[in-house]
């Protein structure tokens, strides 16, 4: 029986980032010329995030999803989906990406044994592209969609970041992709993570314009009900299409919320806005043993009262979580460490 916290939320769905590095910059995650990196002796081997994964899933997690940094450059982390894959607790083995490396992974992963893939991409427009992630690779990610079918993956998703001025005209060019494709859209509000650091709230884009700018061109979606801790609201247009929205920013889903994040180096976050996380990679290495870590997470999660998007939602100033100058002291506040 999972822990619950102190809102009665239970302990499921497990961000694992697996690398802090990436190869695209996007302008709402990695606008700066330079960052502080992770030390790669801190990181946890595949063995490592296989134990604690386990210890994870013997508390009672059921999902997990890989993501990053980019999670495709972790080297052979096909690999890793593999070890993941024989743990028969799993029902859910997923991943987040750029999709830029998918082309040449798809299939491997699908081999080893990834349920499904959700790849990013905010515009169709190689030069908004260009501009948005500091790289001209807008036809790799297609390509990696593309990938990604061939290779069998069912339940795929796009998810697209949308920001005022940069791409909010383009909601029915990525919705007919994405039908296209066999793809399901969900348009994520901007959000003031750690790493959004040119974040503002006059750039977010309000669910309720999303729904307003689909609905002048396709008519209005009908909202389907669903019950479930997913963050995105779904919703069905008069020709079937189906598209999530996921108003983290404006409309929060913090009741529900039973995701946490552990970083590549071992450090385990409650909240996508907490400031500090709970070393798992001491304890592992110093050889605590499996039940003296499971009754750590376990304690650590019953004591859990994050609402971090909640709270953030009732100031009246708001601004992006962390300053540059703190990012750079603890990378593990960047959003690119701890995992979207
Ligand atoms: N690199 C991979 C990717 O982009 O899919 C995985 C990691 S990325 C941090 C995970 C997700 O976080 C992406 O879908 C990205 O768009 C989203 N994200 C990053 N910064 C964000 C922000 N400021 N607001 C909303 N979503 C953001
Ligand atoms: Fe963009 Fe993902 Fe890389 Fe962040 S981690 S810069 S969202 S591709
Ligand atoms: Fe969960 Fe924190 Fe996001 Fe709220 S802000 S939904 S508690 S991760």
């Amino acid at each position: 029986m999972a822990p619950r916290d102190t809102f009665q939320r239970p302990l499921d769905n497990l961000r694992l980032s697996v690398t802090d590095r990436c190869n695209l910059r996007c302008s709402y995650c990695m606008p700066e010329e330079s960052y502080t990196w992770l030390s790669r002796r801190d990181l946890l081997d595949f063995e490592e995030i296989e134990r604690l994964v386990g210890v994870f899933t013997a508390v009672g997690v059921t999902r997990v999803r890989l993501t990053g940094g980019e999670p495709l450059l972790r080297r052979d982390v096909d690999r890793l989906v593999a070890l993941l894959a024989r743990n028969e607790a799993l029902r859910d083995i997923a991943m987040t990406t750029n999709g830029l490396l998918l082309g040449e992974c798809a299939g491997a992963l699908a081999r080893a044994g990834l349920h499904r893939v959700t790849i990013s991409l905010d515009t169709l427009r190689r030069d908004r592209f260009r501009e948005l992630t500091r790289r001209d690779d807008l036809a790799r990610v297609l390509d990696g969609i593309e990938a990604a079918r061939a290779a069998g993956f069912e339940g795929t998703k796009i998810d697209a970041v949308v920001i005022r001025g940069t791409n909010e005209d383009e909601l029915a060019d990525l919705l007919a992709y994405g039908r296209e494709v066999g793809a399901e859209v969900r348009f994520i509000e901007y959000m003031d993570v750690g790493g959004a650091t040119r974040w503002s709230a006059s750039d977010v884009v309000p669910r309720a314009e999303i729904l307003e700018r689909i609905a002048a061109v396709y008519g209005a979606a009908e909202p389907l009900r669903e019950e479930s801790s997913a963050p995105a609201d779904r919703y069905r247009l008069s020709d079937g299409t189906v598209f999530g929205v996921i108003a983290s920013t404006t409309e929060p889903f913090c009741a529900a919320c039973d995701r946490s994040r552990l970083t590549a180096d071992g450090m385990w976050y409650l909240c996508l806005y907490a400031k500090l996380g709970i070393d798992l990679r001491g304890p592992l290495r110093t050889g605590e043993s499996t039940e003296e870590l499971l009754a750590r997470i376990e304690r650590t999660w019953s004591g859990r009262a994050d609402r971090g998007a909640e709270e953030r939602l009732a100031r009246v100033l708001r601004a992006p979580l962390a300053e540059r100058a703190e990012l750079e002291r603890d990378p593990h506040l960047e959003m690119h460490t701890r995992g979207g």
